[in-house]
Parts: C-alpha cells; structure tokens; sequence
C-alpha cells in the first residue's frame, strides 16, 4: 500500500521571515502527521532557515530543481551535494514552468535526475500535457514522452526510489483542476508504463502525486482515486492553514481508500 505524499511547491515566494512563519505554522498545525508524508519545497534561499524550523519534525524539506553535476564552473546553479547539505531529501525535476521558462529539456531533465538519485535524492518527476497538446488529443502521448526521457538510464531499483508527478499545464495556477477521473486515468497510463520500464512490484510501489490547483476543497475526490497517491500543491501551499487542510484530508481519505 502507498501511503499518501503531499508536497508544497512555494516556488518563488517568501522572505525569510515568511518563510519561518509558514514552516512554523504547517510545523505547528501537523504535530504527529499520520498516514501521510509531507514535504515543503521553498525557495533555494529559505532552506537553511526552514530546515531550522522543522528541525526534529517529520516534516521533510525538499528544493525546487537542482543541477546534474555535483560541482563546477555553473554560475548560479545548486548542486545536489550542496542540497543534502542543508537537509534536503527530495528535488522537484521537471517542472513545466521550469521547461517553458527555462527551455529545460528532457535530456537535461534526466541528467538531473539521475544526478539526484546518486546523491541520495528522492526526485519527483514532473509530467503534463499542454491545452494545445490535449486538444489535439496528445494527452497521452506527451507524458509518455515525457516519462521515457526521464527515465532513460535508470535501473528499475532506481525507478522504485522516486516519485512521478502528473501536472497538467492547464490545471497549474489556473484554479481548473483536473476532474478526479481524468487525472486518475493519465495515472493509471503512467502506472502501466512503470510496469513496463521496471516491473510491476516497483511500478505499484511508486507514488503518483497529482498536481494542478489542488486545494482543501476539491483534494478529496482527487485522492480518492485509486491510481492517485496524493498532491503537489503550488499557490495552496503557501498558507498553513490551506497547506495543512489539505494534509489531513489527503491523509484521511487515503486511510479510507486503504480499508
Ligand atoms: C505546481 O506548480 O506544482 C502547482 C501544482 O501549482 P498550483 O497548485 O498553484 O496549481
């Protein structure tokens, strides 16, 4: 059984003061998180100090991206050893506002994950269609590309080590998310294509997350689904109060779904 992963993506907000308030108040409002693993992504900047504050907590803390060489002549870029320092476990990759406004690739994509997992990292890999591309009925097609090339070269141990995250362009800051079975059947594809590049053991023991304007109030149907293992939450995530409803809804309806 999968236990429910919910991630918050802070993307670039928060001064260091908000940032300490926000990771003291999701600190405070989950005192003994159960059934659920929570992570928080904050800006490269806050890291050491919400480490700081959700030191001893169960909380974990991940970064946004990282680059694939662990040192080196890369102005402005964070290596992954340089991450674990500060207490990350966990590395956003392939984020699609990181492909469009970036031009990340799915090659440097996959460098970058495959970096990740050498030093100990726990990548959540990021997929999704466009509305152009699902129009067009690319849905499918593209997540499958997407997927392919970012595994490419990783052992099917490695597969079992990450996560995958199904983020529809469409549905990220738009306050649209994707309806619960629409989601869960992109899911479900992703799933089968596990099996393929690594087994079925590791493909069903790989959290799916679901993101896209996740909030308290449409989480439930989404988690619901059997092929959704949890949220990757962007604008949602940066209150505690948001953050923390959606935790233990997620957490709740996972238990339930488990019975
Ligand atoms: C995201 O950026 O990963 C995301 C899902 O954002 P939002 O929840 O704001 O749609």
């Amino acid at each position: 059984m999968r236990t429910p992963l919910v991630i918050g993506n802070w993307k670039m907000h928060g001064t260091l003061a908000e940032a300490r308030a926000l990771a003291g108040g999701i600190r405070e409002g989950l005192k003994r998180p159960r059934g659920v693993q929570v992570v928080v992504c904050p800006p490269f900047t806050a890291l050491a100090a919400v480490a700081e504050v959700l030191a001893g907590s169960p909380i974990q803390l991940g970064a946004q991206t990282c680059h694939h060489e662990a040192a080196g002549a890369h102005t402005g870029e964070i290596a992954p050893p340089m991450l674990v320092e500060l207490g990350c476990r966990w590395v956003l990759l392939g984020h699609s506002e990181r492909r469009k406004e970036i031009g990340e690739s799915d090659a440097v994509i996959n460098l970058k994950l495959r970096a990740a997992l050498v030093h100990g990292l726990t990548p959540v890999l990021c997929v999704g269609e466009t509305t152009e591309e699902r129009r067009q009925g690319l849905t499918f097609t593209t997540v499958e590309g997407q997927l392919r090339a970012g595994l490419a070269g990783v052992t099917a141990a490695q597969v079992g080590k990450l996560a995958l995250a199904y983020e529809p362009v469409w549905a990220i800051g738009t306050g649209v998310n994707a309806e619960p079975s629409q989601a869960g059947e992109v899911h479900g594809y992703l799933r089968g294509l596990l099996s393929e590049l690594a087994s079925k053991e590791v493909a069903q023991a790989v959290r799916i997350l679901y993101g896209g304007s996740v909030k308290a109030e449409n989480v439930d149907g989404l988690v619901a689904e059997p092929e959704i293992d949890g949220a990757l939450v962007g604008g949602a995530s940066l209150t505690a109060a948001g953050f923390t409803a959606i935790v233990k809804k997620a957490a709740r309806v996972g238990a339930a779904s488990r019975e």
